[in-house]
């Protein structure tokens, strides 16, 4: 090999070398972030409501970082180009707030349409970014929805219920609720004319204080409110002792203890006897509060009911609303609050549901043995505890005076008895109410009827 052939054999390896890496490098650089493809991220409806009052605002990212946002809007007649105040390019998101704008759009525009585009950083597309463009069509609605009270019950008693029925009122009614002072939201049902609901509300026996107001929202964001007002009448409930026998303690709660086996495994019979009476009373009174916090939405036109008087000849042998405190060798060990009332007559009596109804539960139920609950309307249910038997199954329907099932002492009883409860909406409420004829007729049904009358007069 001469000394010139040498030399170029070295340039083409080199040429080849500087090629080879321009390649890679090239090839590296396209894979990189620099030459992404992909879009920004435009999170807008394609159709909504605004009362043009509280701000828009669409989230808008990207994988990587946006240079450019523009937002547009236009009354089909003027389109109005909105500064966007507080972008910065090279953020990976923004959220643009679209408010009003002062001149240019016309405010009695039933519809506005929003176009969003953006662009990120990218060099992609010749340098100029990968872009995304969204359209949408807004809905006006400023007007907020009107409420107004029709008639309700005079007054409420603490652990006690009561029925309202009220206008509401809107183009785009979204939802529909009553709000209390307790984080508790009683919903309405559709009451005999167009725009109109009825309610029945309870007041917890475990609340001291009792507020509620009618709230209304449309889907512009729209809200209404409007206090429902009821006299109210401070109840005192009684407080009680009660002595665990060594019997009652080795006998029912050692066998309840026995359907919570892990939990219950260790414990000395005094726990076991709040773990019945409190944990174990607070699992069962979930799924009794689950089932009864339901409520239909059919139109409600009638509301006839009878008292409930489940048990013939019953003789009240507990009230409701009694704050338990459960004595065992001397101490309290636990407490806990009576949420029925209690009703004994003979041995596996007939118990009654002066009702119809539909049998929501019909099981066993922890410390409320064979439990049944049966549904009534407007949020209302019945509670039968402690049966020897239920002769109603889930799903059937219930005829007034029907023989639902028979007195027991399954559950956390000692004696044959029957644990009654009324539930609105899951809260637990005075049976006493729906037993007694004369409150049931002039909180409840009266107020019904009334209602009807002064809307057949508005034809
Ligand atoms: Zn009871």
């Amino acid at each position: 090999m001469s000394r010139r052939r040498g030399k170029g054999y070295i340039r083409a390896l080199l040429l080849v070398g500087v090629i080879a890496l321009s390649v890679y490098g090239i090839n590296r650089l396209f894979k990189s972030d620099i030459f992404e493809k992909e879009p920004p991220k435009i999170d807008l409806k394609s159709e909504f409501y605004w009362n043009l009052k509280s701000p828009l605002t669409v989230h808008i990212f990207d994988n990587k970082s946006l240079k450019n946002i523009s937002v547009k809007l236009s009354d089909g007649e003027h389109e109005v180009r909105l500064m966007q105040n507080g972008f910065k390019p090279n953020l990976k998101s923004f959220d643009a707030k679209i408010l009003l704008p002062k001149l240019g759009i016309s405010r009695d525009a039933k519809v506005l349409k929003l176009t969003i585009e953006a662009t990120d950083t990218s060099k992609w597309n010749f340098f100029m970014g990968n872009s995304a463009k969204k359209q949408a069509i807004i809905k006006i609605d400023s007007k907020k929805p009107d409420l107004f009270p029709l008639i309700s019950s005079y007054g409420i008693n603490k652990g006690g219920a009561a029925l309202a029925i009220f206008k509401a009122e809107d183009e785009n009614l979204q939802d529909l609720y009553i709000e209390t002072n307790f984080n508790k939201k009683f919903k309405p049902v559709p009451f005999y004319k167009k725009n109109y609901y009825a309610v029945l509300v309870a007041w917890p026996v475990t609340q001291k204080r009792f507020s509620a107001k009618i709230v209304a929202i449309d889907k512009a964001g729209n809200k209404s409110r409007s206090r429902l007002s009821f006299f109210l009448k401070n109840r005192k409930y009684r407080t009680s002792t009660i002595k665990a026998s060594d019997k009652f303690v080795n006998g029912k709660i050692v066998d309840l203890a026995e359907d919570r086996p892990e939990e219950t495994k260790d414990l000395t019979p005094a726990q076991k006897l709040d773990f019945i009476n409190s944990k174990y009373r607070q699992m069962n009174n979930k799924i009794i509060r689950k089932i009864t916090s339901k409520i239909d939405k059919n139109l409600l036109t009638d509301f006839k009911l009878e008292p409930f008087y489940p048990l013939k000849n019953g003789k009240v042998v507990a009230t409701f609303g009694d704050h338990r405190f459960y004595k065992y060798k001397g101490e309290v060990v636990s407490e806990a609050y009576h949420l029925g009332i209690d009703l004994a007559s003979t041995k596996m009596a007939d118990i009654l549901c002066t009702n119809k109804g539909v049998a929501v539960f019909a099981n066993y139920n922890g410390i409320y043995g064979n439990n049944l609950i049966i549904y009534h309307g407007l949020g209302l249910y019945s509670l039968y505890g402690h049966c020897s038997n239920i002769l109603v199954r889930k799903g059937d329907i219930v005829h007034p005076w029907q023989v639902v099932a028979k007195t027991g002492a399954t559950g956390l009883a000692l004696g044959d008895h029957l644990h009654f409860s009324i539930l609105i909406q899951g809260i637990f409420v005075r049976p006493a109410e729906w037993i007694d004829s004369t409150w049931l007729k002039t909180n409840i049904t009266d107020v019904i009827e009334n209602a009807k009358k002064m809307l057949d007069r508005q034809r």
